[in-house]
């Protein structure tokens, strides 16, 4: 390994005695736990003086998390600290050369920090090609390698690219004196599980906390990308896409996986998705990257519902599940969404303002109430009626007829944002219609003076409320195009990518 030597020889050194870096790591287990390596080997280390090479980098950076800063190549004491700006890798050349193990992780403001969870399966190996792209791109990358992942790859050949520790433990306490798994899941910009493992992915939709891993994704508040690869089978079974699920609709995304040949010799869909591809994912995640930066956005969302007295009250079969998949997806550009929420199940998507309505009133005041707004989607399914009179009693079921209820039309949202005079750049309506989808959903483009409509069929036939998956049109001005059948989060992708399309070239 070769080190810069002016960076070496510029601080005075002074000896260090291999008994005093075992204090200063803490003591003999201590330094076990760092190498992996049993209570004989460190005699022999005392009885050497001296610690095998293969280890040098990785005392080097426990020494430097506790303070301690020692010449990585001779493990000697430097006098002097580097001075603060000079461990910055941006405004100062690397002290070493390109050589893996090593590399600076030391960041700058700007350097983006990657926190990446390596779980089993064989597509692990790919995960060390994707830890040298990141990289390449100036990343800074820790490494959590599950228990499992670690049957695939090794804890070395992941710090020889990630020039880092890698962690492995929850309980390891060397890790904890170095970087206490909280700090590990807060550091970060972006949590990326590339191999997400179908074990994994079940864990922390559970949201599991018994390992290091799992235990990172639950304290972040970073977001997460997850690349899964497992078997078709595995891909395909209702249990690991109820979790899918369940990890979108936090607002988690998704890359892959592919489909292709499999390593165990299957065909289908479950290959990891290709190292480049992930990174443009998570390029697009990074704070301050994506491409609705200071766009703000309002999003209706859910039913509404309507009293008829004090307990009971007119809905309607909407989820919500559509329009939180869009605020989700268009906050994970950067977007500040505001979303406007009727009475649903579904949780708050991570980074959207959600403001909780219950009638179509309440849903319009909040509206009018986010606005200026550069984008508005209404994909709320607002009732179209309200109880004239309700009020909060009980009304008591007599001998006589059943009362009789007076309905008032509830104001109609789209078409007041529409006509309002800060109305957005872009205003999206949604229809649901049992048939003749795209006439009429034109003819509601054109009345309610909307920019576009994403209609669908919610006939018999066509599982639309509370399902997870959609198919839709796209009415705009210039006429229908079909998206197939997709999940409600593809859909908000989708429409999300017709968006920046829309904003960046008109
Ligand atoms: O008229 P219809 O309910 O079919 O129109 C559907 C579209 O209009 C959806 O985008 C829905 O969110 C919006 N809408 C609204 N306020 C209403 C009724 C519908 O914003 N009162």
């Amino acid at each position: 390994m070769k080190y810069t030597v002016s960076q070496l020889v510029k601080y005075d050194c002074k000896t260090m005695k291999i008994d005093d870096i075992i204090e200063q790591l803490g003591g003999a287990a201590a330094v076990q736990t760092l190498l992996g390596v049993g209570p004989s080997a460190v005699s022999n280390y005392r009885l050497r003086g001296a610690f095998p090479e293969y280890a040098r980098v990785r005392i080097w950076q426990a020494l430097k998390a506790r303070g301690v800063h020692v010449n990585p190549e001779t493990l000697t004491d430097l006098h002097d600290q580097p001075p603060s700006g000079e461990s910055n890798s941006a405004s100062n050349p690397n002290p070493l050369n390109q050589t893996a193990i090593g590399q600076s992780n030391a960041r700058h403001p700007d350097t983006p920090q990657i926190l990446l969870i390596i779980s089993g399966g064989i597509a692990a190996y790919k995960a060390l090609e994707l830890i040298r792209r990141m990289k390449d791109k100036g990343w800074a990358v820790r490494v959590i390698l599950t228990k499992g992942g670690s049957q695939f790859i090794t804890p070395l050949s992941v710090s020889a690219l990630s020039g880092d520790k890698t962690y492995t433990d929850l309980f390891s306490l060397t890790d904890e004196a170095e970087m206490g798994h909280i700090r590990l899941a807060r550091d970060a910009d972006l949590v990326i599980i590339a191999p997400a493992s179908a074990n994994m992915m079940a864990r922390i939709s559970h949201g599991m906390a018994d390992d290091l891993a799992s235990t990172a994704v639950l304290a972040t508040g970073a977001p997460i990308l997850i690349a899964p690869a497992m078997n078709p089978f595995m891909w395909a079974n209702p249990a690991t896409k109820a979790n899918t699920a369940v990890l979108k609709s936090r607002g988690i995304a998704f890359i892959g996986p592919d489909s292709g040949d499999m390593a165990c010799g299957e065909d289908g869909a479950g290959r990891l998705a290709e190292p480049m591809a992930i990174i443009a994912e998570a390029e697009k995640m990074l704070p301050g990257k994506g491409q609705l930066q200071g766009k703000r956005v309002l999003v209706t969302s859910g039913p509404t519902h309507e009293p008829i007295d004090g307990v009971r009250y007119i809905a309607n079969k909407s989820s919500g599940k559509q329009g939180h998949a869009i605020a989700a997806a268009l906050a994970r550009e950067g977007a500040k969404v505001t979303l406007v929420s009727g009475p649903v199940t579904e949780p708050p998507p991570a980074s959207v303002q959600v403001v909780a309505v219950t009638t179509a009133q309440d849903m319009l005041d909040a509206s009018l109430a986010a606005m200026p707004a550069d984008i508005a989607i209404c994909a709320a399914a607002v009732a179209d009626w309200s109880v004239d009179g309700a009020g909060a009693s009980k009304l008591k079921k007599t001998d006589g007829a059943p009362p009789q209820l007076n309905f008032k039309e509830n104001p109609d949202i789209l078409a007041t944002i529409s006509s309002h005079q800060q109305r957005p750049q872009l205003v999206i309506g949604f229809a649901a219609e049992t048939d003749d989808v795209i006439a009429y959903a034109k003819a509601k483009r054109a009345r309610k003076g909307c920019d576009w409509i994403l209609a669908n069929d919610v006939g018999q036939d066509q599982p639309v409320f509370g399902a997870d998956e959609n198919e839709v049109h796209l009415i705009t001005a210039s006429g229908a195009s079909h998206w197939p059948r997709m999940s409600k989060h593809d859909v908000a992708k989708s429409l999300t990518d017709a968006i920046i399309k829309e904003l960046t070239h008109g």
